[in-house]
């Protein structure tokens, strides 16, 4: 919590300027009642008209600079607090794009969104609320009880009184809704999963006739928090009558009491009214104290789950000695390397060691699961190895900045991304420094030419959240285009080709090795037509290498190749 309110530090003099003028406002509401004292006791008693108005003149205007100040420090107050959120959301942004993709996985993508969303709006709440009343509050309680006192001693016995029950009253409802409200916000993201999952499962979900086992998830989940803020807004929804009742009885009781007094003679009417005013003010205040404590709670709980993420030990970092390599050759040399993934129970690499050189091609094959993209996710340093060391133009990848190792690496993923935009802007992906022609060349070489010019606007024409409006082999060539366009010293194709059929495979191929002739490229794939012309093929058996050399080579002395060979061609294609 203090933590992350270290931010403030920069909005000082805001504050600042937020303490003073509430403290101008409070001073002003305090002066009224005690100056509408006079107006009755001395005024009207003695029917001075000039000392009435000169005196309702005055108050007339400390109202006025009463009002100005307060809306100057609301305003001030909420655009500290708005101000100091939007810093804070920037710093959790920041952060998360700082995240390894393992690290990104523990914490949960939706979690993610809630903690800058969600939860950053209650941290902004308690901030504005806490601006504008936390200081107002306690100033205008103690405020209230030493004009309270000074006024008549007697009767303030009385306000004590009513104090105790309503901090004991308070204490009550508090522990009641302070564990309500602190469940809330792991009841937001319960729903926020089960949403998003629905969403991006939409299509398997309606396929497998499970929309109504979904919508019972979801119903689940949003009943769920429903109940739970109800039992809250309920126990909260009540406190205000009670309070409010209580407010009454001690008007009533005080003028009661104080009738007597004025009967007697020591006590003026004037006095009653404004001690009355008194006792309201520091009631009031301490309701107001309570409605900000009741929503630290919550804010707190917030505050934790935006704390765990800021705190969170990034292990993928640049390093602090940065080396970078003499050349942007795109030699790329693995050696003895090991990786596991977090919570597994085995490597899910291991003795990994070869070399590619530019104008190389090396080929990946291996069944499903044999850690092939959990390889080639070591290059751009998405993880760091367990054992051994990659290097890049002979310098370790560790050594070297994170931007500067990606900016050697075109990466064309497993899972084609595309992003909501034209087809332009998901080439070109930001980097101004690609030309129009580069464009159509990177377009041209991925076989993505013919259909990109068939869509009505052509290189403008739009694509939608996640490419839904185009096919799965459309979106592979694309996000080829992309990685061609930058001109990288190392092409990295994951399984990029599997849903492009043959023709355009090889079409690809042959316009590719022209572009990448230069390049060293890793091409990773389970189909043997792909990559049987490549200078060296590893062959990836459970995480380890079954074989490394020439299609030739492999087929004489590498039984698991020669089995997936095997599999797919007859035994004259594979000569
Ligand atoms: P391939 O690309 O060859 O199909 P992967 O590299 O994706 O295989 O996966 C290799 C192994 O690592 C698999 O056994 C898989 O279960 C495991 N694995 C992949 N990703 C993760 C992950 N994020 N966390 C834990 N294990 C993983
Ligand atoms: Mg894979």
């Amino acid at each position: 919590m203090i933590n992350l309110f270290k931010g403030m530090k920069k909005y000082k003099i805001q504050v600042f300027i937020i303490i003073v003028f509430t403290f101008l406002k409070v001073i002003a509401e305090l002066l009224l009642p005690t100056m509408m004292a006079s107006i009755v006791n001395i005024g009207i008693r003695n029917n001075d008209t000039g000392y009435i108005l000169k005196l309702s003149m005055f108050m007339l205007g400390i109202s006025f600079a009463g009002m100005g100040a307060d809306m100057y420090k609301s305003y001030l107050a909420s655009w500290t607090s708005m101000s100091f959120v939007r810093d804070l959301r920037k710093k959790l942004f920041t952060k998360v794009q700082s995240m390894s993709p393992g690290e990104f996985d523990t914490t949960g993508t939706s979690s993610l969104i809630t903690r800058t969303t969600n939860d950053i709006t209650q941290i902004q709440n308690l901030s504005i609320m806490g601006l504008r009343m936390m200081i107002r509050a306690p100033l205008m309680a103690i405020g209230g009880i030493i004009m309270a006192v000074s006024k008549n001693p007697g009767l303030s016995s009385l306000i004590l009184t009513v104090v105790l029950i309503l901090a004991i009253l308070i204490g009550i409802i508090a522990s009641i809704s302070i564990p309500l409200f602190k469940k809330m916000q792991v009841k937001v993201d319960n729903l926020n999963r089960v949403l998003r999952e629905r969403l991006t499962g939409i299509r398997v979900i309606r396929a497998f006739n499970r929309t109504e086992y979904e919508r019972d998830r979801f119903t689940d989940a949003n009943g769920d928090l429903t109940a739970n803020a109800l039992k809250v807004n309920r126990i909260m929804a009540s406190m205000f009558p009670i309070i409010l009742l209580l407010l009454n009885l001690t008007t009533v009781a005080l003028v009661w009491k104080g009738a007597g007094g004025i009967d007697a003679g020591n006590l003026e009417i004037g006095d009653l009214m404004a001690f009355i005013q008194y006792a309201m003010m520091i009631l009031f205040s301490l309701v107001m104290m309570t409605m900000i404590f009741s929503m630290i709670p919550r804010a707190s709980a917030s505050a934790i789950r935006i704390n765990e993420i800021l705190d969170m030990e990034t292990h993928i970092k640049d390093p602090e000695i940065v080396q970078t390599p003499d050349e942007k050759k795109g030699i790329l040399e693995f050696k003895n390397v090991c990786f596991k993934y977090e919570g597994a129970e085995e490597n899910a690499l291991e003795n990994i060691s070869f070399e590619s050189k530019p104008g190389e091609v090396t080929g990946i094959i291996g069944s499903t699961g044999s850690g092939k993209s959990t390889l080639i996710n070591m290059i751009p340093r998405f993880f760091d190895p367990c054992g051994g060391s990659i290097l890049v133009d002979g310098v370790d990848i560790r050594n070297m900045t994170q931007k500067d190792l990606r900016s050697r690496i075109g990466l064309v993923p497993q899972k084609a991304v595309l992003f909501t935009g034209t087809v332009r802007n998901n080439i070109v992906f930001g980097d101004k420094s690609i030309e129009e022609s580069r464009v159509e060349t990177s377009a041209s070489i991925s076989q993505s030419s013919d259909f990109i010019e068939a869509m009505s606007d052509k290189y403008d024409s739009e694509i939608s959240q996640g490419g839904t409006n185009l096919s799965g082999g459309q979106k592979q060539r694309l996000s080829i285009a992309r990685a061609l366009a930058g001109k990288r010293e190392i092409y990295i194709f994951d399984d990029s080709f599997s849903a492009l059929d043959f023709k355009t495979d090889s079409a690809l191929r042959s316009a590719l090795k022209k572009e990448t002739g230069k390049a060293t490229v890793i091409i990773v794939t389970q189909r043997v037509n792909t990559i049987m012309d490549a200078d060296r093929i590893i062959v990836l058996e459970n995480g380890k290498i079954a074989g490394m050399g020439s299609h030739r080579e492999l087929m004489k002395n590498n039984l698991v190749y020669r089995d997936i060979v095997l599999s797919q061609m007859s035994e004259e294609e594979s000569a």
